[in-house]
């Protein structure tokens, strides 16, 4: 993997990073951007302000999780990213605690489908049970809400998502976020109670997503 491929992915990382704070998916350094470059997984350093970082705060481990790059220590949240890149063919991985999502997880096993963008994440959100963050346990808990899946929720703690870019992790998160709301909003109707598109509509929207491209 050259040098010039390694800043390129870090930059990337440290511009998505911000976006989740600046869109408000993130409060502080509390979420974790991950990016694979070959054998390598580039990742947002434990504690520091994003609006921070330089090329010079690159952190890279193997798929072990050995740090190969890098002063700073890697996210603690490493046990979810490496398991995501060891299990699948994600090149990116995005973690926040997204108001809304992390809200829905706390009422729920799985997020309703109360909108046919569940389908461009595989199917209804699960929730993963709860565990101590940054534990083995919690990693093995969401790969099993991931199953078939590119999102889930992760109880009384926030969302993951991956994808094939950068950008497309980032949307996945945005898109998850945005859908915990709309639940939250219609749930909190007094009196009524939201309709829910059923197994068959949804499997409906995966074939016309995929086939489209654009989400319309
Ligand atoms: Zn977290």
């Amino acid at each position: 993997m050259t040098q010039d491929a390694i800043e390129r992915a870090w930059d990337a990382l440290v511009g998505t990073a911000r976006r989740t704070v600046t869109d408000g998916l993130v409060v502080g350094t509390s979420g974790n951007v991950s990016a694979r470059v070959g054998d390598l997984v580039l990742v947002t350093p434990s504690g520091v302000p994003y609006d921070r970082l330089t090329p010079a705060d690159t952190v890279a481990v193997d798929l072990d999780g050995t740090q190969v790059r890098g002063r700073l220590a890697p996210t603690s949240e490493l046990p979810m990213h490496l398991e995501i890149y060891r299990r699948t063919t994600a090149r990116a991985v995005v973690h926040t605690h997204a108001v809304h999502a992390t809200a829905a997880s706390t009422l729920v096993t799985e997020l309703p489908p109360i909108h046919y963008m569940a389908a461009a994440l595989g199917g209804p959100v699960r929730v993963a049970p709860y565990a101590l963050y940054g534990t083995p346990d919690l990693a093995a808990h969401m790969m099993r809400a991931l199953d078939d899946r590119t999102g889930c929720l992760l109880r009384n703690h926030g969302t993951v998502t991956y994808g094939d870019t950068l950008d497309q992790a980032y949307d996945r998160t945005a898109q998850l976020e945005w859908m915990c709301r709309v639940w939250l909003t219609a749930t909190s109707a007094p009196g009524h109670t939201p309709s829910l598109l059923s197994p068959a509509e949804l499997h409906e929207a995966a074939t016309k997503l995929s086939g489209y491209g654009q989400p319309h």
